[in-house]
């Protein structure tokens, strides 16, 4: 091991582990067959063939004691579930907002409000902070056009800016002067995943919201990472450090009208979803809409139990000490990765680590996904599972011309509570080892994709371009 190895240190973890579930590393030439089968594409993996699933932070918490407990006591009542009403009475307290509907998942809520919203539009223009693929999907799925107004610093990989999540507000005001008109709501995605996790400041919120009065529109936040999103601004922001993570929520929150969740995420839940709302007449509308598609408004698709563990989890994550943990966790991966010489994001953002495909591999060009082939060989030289977030997931076809995303990355997604020190060792070695062999690494082509392209990531089967 080279000197300087352990210079930055894994927080310590502020739980100790109760139950364990085995993992198993295959050899490499199961590995290969594995792939082979899945048509090199990880989603397509079975989950016993991975060794550490980096896959996402959706839905994969490991709950706590409290949690498992609070299963128990789900009341599975179709109508009137007390277990909705502590769910209720938690979303108030935590994120002072008013009122709830509860959705099976974060992209239930996503379709819900924001068809709702583009109703009576011809040609809607729905601008954010980034789009997230499944907001994106259902946006284009319902006739309208989302627009990315990333801030110019997340288009710089290694600035250390604070709050690459933000929006660009002159681009956001230039869009609206033109076509206000067209613009039924704007956007704001909490912290900011498609540029890598990263936080969005209060500042940015403000301005934005400012924006959005002054043409009458409705502020919408994609809320699904609220609490990471609150702790960076504690980190980040000097006005806000001695501010409690629990106030920093409720301010960040004040600026918006409409809110999606995926308790999946910091619900700390394996299932689950809400939308919120601080107009009563949206909740009035909405609600027909929630009996409609997803059940009735005390349940939302989901079982009693899953509105008790979400109630317990959104409590659990705004502790200051379980996200200092969390955080820190990500960052430690960050600098192991760093140190192996890979190319990231930097700063780290809240739940992930992104990594520059384009750069880690510059001999495959964007026709053939490096960040896919990127995360089809990691899995290959390691059992380690990521994510590719690159042209495969968001290139689009507009005149003829394939139409690139800013970039490619490789997302390593990192569980909360479930993963240790030495996982993640594990994942910086072996992706460092792919990086520095990358002559080994074969761009990849297309066999078979869905007719809907925004969904094509998950689905497509791929093949490395000179393989039969
Ligand atoms: C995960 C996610 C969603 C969708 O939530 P699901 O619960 O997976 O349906 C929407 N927006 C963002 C930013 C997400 O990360």
């Amino acid at each position: 091991m080279e000197p300087g190895w352990l210079v930055i240190e894994h927080p310590v973890e502020p739980f100790k582990i109760k139950m364990v579930e085995p993992i198993r590393l295959l050899s490499r030439d199961e590995r290969a067959k594995r792939l082979d089968e899945a048509h090199w594409n990880v989603f397509r993996l079975k989950s016993r063939d991975v060794f550490i699933d980096l896959l996402t932070d959706s839905g994969t918490a490991a709950m706590s004691h409290s949690q498992w407990a609070s299963l128990m006591q789900g009341d599975e009542s179709y109508a009137g579930s007390s277990s909705w009403f502590r769910l209720e009475e938690t979303v108030r307290n935590v994120l002072g907002i008013d009122y709830i509907l509860p959705v099976h998942q974060g992209r239930a809520a996503e379709r819900i409000l924001y068809r709702w919203l583009l109703r009576g539009y011809r040609r809607a223009i729905v601008p954010a902070n980034s789009h997230f693929d499944t907001g994106k999907a259902i946006i284009e799925d319902s006739g309208g056009i989302p627009v990315d107004l990333p801030t110019p610093h997340s288009r710089d990989r290694s600035s250390r800016y604070p709050f690459k999540g933000d929006m660009d507000v002159s681009a956001l005001e230039s869009l609206m002067r033109r076509e206000h008109d067209n613009v039924p709501f704007i956007l704001l995605v909490i912290t900011n995943n498609t540029v890598g996790g990263q936080p969005v400041s209060i500042e940015n919120i403000k301005a934005v919201r400012e924006i959005a009065d002054r043409y009458g529109k409705p502020l919408v936040m994609d809320i699904c990472r609220f609490a990471e999103n609150a702790y960076l601004v504690k980190e980040r922001d000097p006005v806000r450090r001695s501010m409690s993570v629990r106030d920093i929520v409720r301010e960040m929150l004040s600026y918006g009208d409409h809110f999606v969740m995926s308790a999946k995420k910091d619900g700390l839940a394996n299932i689950g979803g809400f939308i919120a709302t601080r107009v009563y007449d949206a909740y009035e509308e909405l609600m027909a809409r929630v009996v409609m598609e997803e059940g009735f408004i005390t349940y939302g698709g989901m079982a009693g139990r899953d509105l008790e563990a979400i109630a317990q989890g959104l409590m659990e994550v705004v502790d200051e000490d379980y996200l200092r943990y969390r955080v820190e966790q990500v960052r430690y991966l960050g600098e192991l990765l760093v140190h192996e010489g890979v190319p990231i994001i930097e700063p780290v953002g809240g739940h992930a680590v992104y990594v520059d495909a384009l750069e880690a591999l510059p001999h495959i060009p964007r026709s053939n996904y490096p960040a896919d082939a990127l995360a089809a060989y990691l899995y290959l030289e390691s059992g380690v599972r990521g994510v590719g977030l690159g042209a495969l997931a968001f290139s689009r076809v507009i005149g003829g011309r394939v139409v690139y995303p800013e970039r490619e990355l490789l997302r390593l997604a990192i569980p909360r509570r479930v993963y240790t020190e030495s996982h993640l060792k594990y994942v910086a070695k072996s992706l460092g080892k792919v990086i520095a062999e990358r002559h080994k690494v074969k761009g990849l082509e297309i066999v078979w994709e869905p007719r809907i392209k925004g969904v094509r990531h998950f689905l497509a089967k791929l093949k490395p371009i000179d393989a039969p």
